[in-house]
């Protein structure tokens, strides 16, 4: 499982001192109520910290300055109890770079009519403060998350958590170094891009290095370590022989096991947490990482083929996102290959020649060492299993030239009608929304890959809040998808980002 630091988020509450300290005790003593009922819910994902009361633009520039320099939060909640004049935010929020969630809440869910007075209303006056709060966002052009609700609400919750996710998602793709130990593809276009542009944008830096500086560290491992992880394997995996000799079988696995601990102790050692390999471009390596590609990525590696490194950096993003998700069913690197057109069956078989992530498999699975068809290696062993079912998002990011689109297709995740016994590979079968037909149209004219990131655990939403947050168009495929609106959509995103 993938471990990600206990980010905290801030709790920012604005107020103005027009009436008087014993107002803004209770603002202090609301706040600190809603910041403990926040914390347990047991629906936030990350610990909301209360913050004192901002009420000078002195304190909320310094506040949001110091929001920026600690490395443990990932972004600032902000609630308006009164009525706080928004001048006094304008220098705070020029400086702030992480994202931020106007929390438009207020203390009481109901209005106190027996009692209701005008102390009452100029303490409690939320909806007032959210116009100036928001206004002044608007007027500034900064990105914010808007939440509406009472902060009791199951329903709130669970869009803070989801902003949460979101949040670190934003604020780690900063930290995301992608390992590329190979060009792209020669004449593929779709993975290739502008990586300086990704690094202004996502924070990504994508690094080349030769492949025979990973092969050294393979070379490395001595055989007992090897067969230690083989052994491993062996416990945790049925195998598939296919015929083949038992001690030739596992000499296949034990190249992978060395590849496993050679590539993480590369990794490691220089700071990368995502990699890109390529069949065609493997130097000494005598397999294409498969099985070992297949376990790092289970480990929380984001991984893109081919010399994906986008596809690769966005696996990355997203497991880092759905690694608070509870129960999550995965996080995945796929690519789109065989339509079912069958109808009442359709769908799009998913997999990849042999790099297909197990954190989606629904079922054990089996080591089988078969040839490639491609390169000239001997054949790697890999892992094969078959997906959870289930709703999930398809993510492609692209490179347009002068900027990047996120397509994000909600797709739902079928069992297989039947077994491929001839298929050595990890599949999943899914259908996008609204329809195969539609989605797939819509796909090819938003113009996303056929390499995704795939996840069960996020949603469109909070990948679309995620490009905002980034500052990159989104395209949303999901079921209220026509191909009319989706072109009219792709139109303005070409003028507005442009
Ligand atoms: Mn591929």
């Amino acid at each position: 499982m993938l471990e990600i630091k206990k980010y905290q988020f801030w709790f920012c509450t604005g107020s103005q001192d027009l009436y008087g300290d014993e107002c803004l005790a209770h603002v202090a003593e609301h706040s600190a109520q809603i910041v403990a009922g926040l914390n347990a819910s047991g629906k936030l994902p990350f610990e909301v910290v209360l913050k004192p009361t901002l009420i000078t633009s002195e304190l909320i520039r310094k506040t949001f300055n110091d929001a920026d320099g600690d490395p443990c939060c990932a972004g600032v909640i902000a609630w308006m109890h009164t009525f706080s004049p928004a001048k006094s935010w304008i220098l705070g929020l020029r400086e702030y770079r992480k994202p931020l969630c106007h929390l438009a809440t207020q203390f009481n869910v109901e209005i106190p009519y027996d009692t209701i007075d005008m102390d009452f209303m100029n303490e409690n006056q939320s909806a007032h403060g959210d116009r100036e709060f928001g206004h002044v966002f608007t007027r500034v052009a900064k990105n914010r998350k808007v939440i509406f609700g009472h902060w009791a609400d199951a329903r709130v919750h669970a869009e803070l958590a989801a902003w949460m996710r979101t949040a670190v998602g934003a604020v780690e793709s900063n930290a995301v170094r992608v390992c590329r130990f190979a060009d792209n593809m020669r004449n593929v276009a779709v993975t290739e891009g502008d990586k300086v542009e990704a690094q202004v944008k996502f924070g990504w830096e994508v690094d080349a290095w030769p492949v025979d500086g990973l092969v050294s560290y393979v070379d490395a491992v001595t055989p007992s370590e090897a067969a230690a992880l083989t052994d491993e394997y062996y416990e945790l995996y049925d195998l598939v022989l296919d015929g083949r000799d038992p001690a030739e079988f596992r000499r296949h696995v034990e190249v992978q096991a060395a590849q496993e601990i050679g590539i993480e102790r590369f990794l490691k050692e220089h700071g990368y947490q995502a990699i890109v390999t390529h069949f065609g471009d493997l130097g000494g390596l005598k397999q294409l990482p498969s099985l070992s590609i297949q376990r790092l990525m289970q480990k929380g590696y984001g991984f893109g083929a081919e010399g994906d490194w986008k596809t690769s950096a966005m696996d990355r993003v997203m497991k880092v996102m759905a690694a608070s998700v509870p129960d999550a069913k995965g996080t995945c690197f796929m690519e789109d290959y065989t339509y079912n057109l069958a109808p009442g069956a359709e769908g799009i078989l998913e997999s990849h020649m042999s790099e297909v992530d197990p954190s989606i498999a629904a079922t054990k699975p089996a080591i089988r060492a078969t040839p490639l068809s491609m390169g000239d290696r001997e054949d790697p062993a890999r892992l094969i299993f078959t997906s959870h079912a289930g709703a999930g998002i398809a993510t492609s990011l692209i490179d347009l030239g002068e900027r990047f689109r996120l397509i994000i297709a909600e797709v739902d995740a079928k069992h297989m009608e039947k077994p491929m016994p001839n298929l050595p590979t990890g599949t999943v079968f899914w259908n996008p929304r609204p329809n195969l037909k539609t989605g797939v149209e819509a796909w090819i004219h938003a113009g996303g890959a056929h390499h995704t990131v795939f996840s069960f655990d996020l949603t469109a939403q909070e990948m679309v809040d995620w490009a905002d947050e980034m500052g990159v168009e989104s395209v949303v495929i999901d079921a209220g998808t026509t191909i009319r609106g989706l072109r009219y959509e792709l139109m303005l995103g070409a003028a507005a980002y442009r």
